[in-house]
């Protein structure tokens, strides 16, 4: 049995078909620069590069891993428990911690946000 042909947007890190991805890359690009302007100047981004590994022809795992580094690139983390989290996530996940906020609310482990 062969293993349906994936490959890893470099940008967003989810699986696509070989035919797809080339349709969605270029939108996931355009979608990331929207994003990414719209973002407070210290959470903004350097623009994700597509790996050299990836010649486009192939869907080895050595390509999917270099995409999925490179889409993992561009996570942000948490200065407050170091999980990392997309622009959008993170600045929804330190709403709930916020030093200015009236009520201060503990970041504990224990504490699901
Ligand atoms: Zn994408
Ligand atoms: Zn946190």
């Amino acid at each position: 049995m062969v293993r349906p042909c994936f490959r890893v947007c470099y940008i967003c890190g989810r699986e696509f078909g070989s035919k797809s991805i080339s349709i969605h890359e270029p939108q996931c690009l355009e979608k990331w620069r929207i994003e990414n302007d719209q973002l407070p100047r210290h959470l903004r981004r350097v623009e994700p590069r597509k790996p050299e590994v990836l010649t486009g022809g192939s869907c080895t795992l050595t390509e999917n891993e270099a995409a999925y580094q490179s889409a993992q690139a561009q996570l942000l983390p948490c200065g407050n428990c170091g999980r990392t989290f997309l622009p959008d996530r993170l600045i929804v996940h330190q709403n709930c911690f916020n030093p200015q906020a009236a009520i201060p609310r503990p970041h504990s482990p224990q504490f699901i946000h």
